[in-house]
C-alpha cells in the first residue's frame, strides 16, 4: 500500500476488475476447486473482495461456492500447519 509523507493513504485510480465479469468463460462452480482455490489464501481462507477485486455479485457467488465445496471436502476449511 502506498502512503504519502503525511502517512495518509494515496489513492491511485487503478480500478480492479472482477475476473468473472471480465471473462465470461470463467464460471463459478463449486465442483471446480481449481478455480475456487485461486480465491482462497494458503490457509484456506476466502480472499476478501478488496483484495480479489471481485464485484459484490460474483464475490457472493464465490463465497457460496467455496462454502459448498468445503462441505463436500473439495476445499479445506483450514490447512493444519504443524509447528
Ligand atoms: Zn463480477
Amino acid at each position: 500500500m502506498a502512503y504519502n509523507r503525511n502517512r495518509r493513504r494515496v489513492s491511485y485510480h487503478r480500478r480492479k476488475i472482477c475476473k468473472f465479469c471480465a471473462d465470461s468463460s470463467l464460471a463459478i462452480d463449486y465442483k471446480d476447486p481449481r478455480t475456487l482455490r485461486t480465491f482462497t489464501t494458503e490457509r484456506g481462507k476466502i480472499v476478501p473482495r478488496r483484495i480479489s477485486g471481485n464485484c459484490a455479485k460474483h464475490q457472493r457467488m464465490l463465497t457460496t461456492a467455496i462454502k459448498r465445496a468445503r462441505n463436500i471436502a473439495l476445499l479445506p476449511f483450514t490447512t493444519s500447519i504443524l509447528r
